[in-house]
């Protein structure tokens, strides 16, 4: 076995495939990954997306891509499409074609028929509500359907008269029947088929009854050899229904469901229904927002997947509560780019310097490397000229104690460049800061200056080299750590008002051609990507900020 990076540091679910491969139960492993594509995938489904994939890398097995479309009205193509997309960009690869709940459906009608054979199905009259009257509670068992004892014979006949389109949707369900006193409320007689004429996007309108999740999931793993069939915590009550299904029908295998904890990350939401609302109500400009914590919107924003899969190691697999700061994801992200980032020079809120000594002779501009630790990047000329544009915090009038940046009479080193001094400040009428008036020591070219120490270091450009861009800077999306935490709230009144900023800044003429979803790392600012959206050839220059370069969500 090799070790991957991917795969969560030892957990519960490993030790049970080590064991499960030890004593022979299994040869190999099979496991899958079974989007419903009614969304864009989410944070969360990174996670069950790193441990399915990662298991089956790392135990020399296969994992399966299966779309569970079993709900036509609320499911798309694009969906279906953007979930292959960030399952790949991701890094993984399914075993095989994609698969799909519905390649089944045939088969699933024909093990229902079977159910009903063995007087384990039945057809049912009563509306839904009188369902839900006859269900019980948690502490009261519920009561049989008057429709429960139909023959054999009639509920064949019925089940089949349902797939011909005779009734009318929610006319009739057909259900497992199980045990309406069950304490386990998923096996008091569950709906297995419903009436509904929706269009699927795979089967057309072949079918007008669709089979429920519970009864098609456990029958694709079945049907598909998969031997570890891993869901998330809320699944566990469902399991003696998975089993029973699975234990009645002559299916190939019986695959073992085990669960494990949902990722919730603070100050987001991690519900496909919830963050679909986010775009319905425009709270954001797509599922590719920047801000979502979708996969599409952390790849716009320029996290790699190499930094989403060392998370999901950092996270773990447990069956305890799994909810994580947003400082562990921006950690690792932060981690990897740090390597990988070519660094260059940007101004985010400009102002400008002009040097009273420039003077062509004695004014050079320096070479400088993409990165101190990776000589391969390559270098770029960083130019020098007269009129600069630097941060305008980095200047402060009346500076603080310890202030080591640009004060009147004070010195600073450009970065890659010369030691300057400002001399003066221009002010416009109202008395706003509008030009530094600054001179260089032309003697500091790549050396110390003669005679004193300058400890500040600022970033800037050349006024005349610079390119405009649209910097657009990131903030948590909602303003709590639990949005979604009181059912009586809508989440939306949490969104944060300054979640988006959008700046006009300069870069450096470098990043001029830089494809869309190339990241850098603005020197002293953090880390930004190219947008894939708007950073097209020859159109405007659009940057998302990744993330800054210190943890600024927990010193709070
Ligand atoms: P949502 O509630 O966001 O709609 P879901 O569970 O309904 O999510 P599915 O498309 O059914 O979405 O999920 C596919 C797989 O991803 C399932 O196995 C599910 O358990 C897993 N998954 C979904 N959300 C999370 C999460 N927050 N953390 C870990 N795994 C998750
Ligand atoms: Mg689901």
């Amino acid at each position: 076995m090799s070790s991957n990076p991917s795969l969560p540091a030892s957990n519960f679910i490993r030790s049970l495939i080590e064991a499960d491969l030890a004593s022979g139960k299994h040869k190999s492993i099979v496991t899958r990954f079974p989007p419903e594509p009614n969304g864009y995938l989410h944070v969360g489904h990174a996670k069950s997306i790193c441990l399915n994939f990662g298991l089956a890398q790392d135990f020399n097995g296969k994992c399966n891509l299966r779309f569970d479309d079993t709900n036509p009205e609320k499911e798309s193509e694009e969906y279906a499409r953007s979930i292959q997309d960030d399952v790949q960009w991701l890094g993984f690869k399914w075993d095989g074609e994609v698969r799909w709940a519905s390649d089944y459906f045939e088969q699933l009608y024909q093990y229902a028929v079977e159910l009903i054979k063995l007087g384990k199905a039945y057809v049912e009259d009563l509306s839904a509500e009188e369902m839900r009257e006859y269900r019980g509670t948690l502490t009261q068992p519920g009561k049989n359907s008057p429709f429960r004892e139909r023959t054999v014979a009639e509920n064949l006949d019925l089940f089949a008269r349902m797939r011909a389109g005779e009734f009318a949707d929610g006319a009739k369900v057909l259900r497992a029947k199980i045990d309406m006193a069950s304490g386990n409320i998923n096996l008091r007689d569950p709906a297995i088929y419903r009436i509904r004429r929706a269009h699927h996007i795979r089967t057309g309108d072949q079918w007008c009854i669709y089979p429920m999740y519970d009864y098609t999931h456990c029958i694709s793993d079945a049907l598909e050899g998969i031997t570890h069939s891993l869901c998330t915590l809320e699944f566990e009550d469902h399991r003696p229904l998975y089993d029973w299904v699975l234990d009645q029908l002559p299916v190939p295998c019986h695959p073992q469901q085990t669960e494990f904890s949902r990722l919730e990350l603070h100050y987001t939401i991690t519900s496909k229904r919830k963050l679909l609302q986010l775009v319905n109500e425009k709270h954001v400009s797509g599922w590719d927002d920047p801000r979502m914590p979708t996969i599409s919107g952390m790849r716009r924003r320029g996290y790699t997947p190499e930094g989403i899969r060392e998370f999901a190691r950092r996270i773990g697999i447990s069956k305890s509560a799994n909810t994580v700061d947003m400082a562990v994801m921006e950690g690792a992200i932060r981690e990897d780019l740090e390597g990988r980032a070519a660094r260059v020079m940007a101004v985010v809120h400009p102002i400008r310097v002009t040097i009273t000594n420039f003077d062509e002779a004695n004014a050079q501009s320096r070479e400088a490397g993409f990165h101190p630790n990776h000589p391969e990047f390559g270098s770029r000329m960083v130019p020098f000229a007269k009129e600069l544009w630097i941060e305008a915090d980095d200047f402060a009038e009346q500076p603080p104690e310890g202030w080591q940046r640009l004060t009147v009479g004070g010195e600073v080193r450009l970065r890659y460049s010369y030691v300057m001094c400002c001399d003066e400040v221009i002010k416009d009428a109202s008395g706003k800061v509008i030009e530094l008036r600054c001179s260089i020591d032309p003697e500091t070219l790549g050396k110390n200056p003669a005679g004193r120490k300058v400890k500040g270091v600022i970033h800037w450009l050349s006024v005349e080299h610079a390119i405009a861009a649209e910097i657009r800077l990131y903030d948590r999306l909602f303003s709590v750590a639990e949005p979604d935490a009181d059912k009586d709230v809508d989440f939306c009144q949490y969104l944060n008002p300054h979640s988006l900023s959008v700046v006009q800044g300069w870069v450096e003429p470098a990043v001029r051609a830089a494809a869309p979803e190339t990241r850098y790392q603005f020197e002293r600012l953090g880390y930004f990507c190219a947008d894939r959206r708007e950073h097209q050839a020859g159109g405007k220059l659009v940057f998302n900020r990744t993330v800054t370069l210190k943890d600024s969500w927990t010193k709070e």
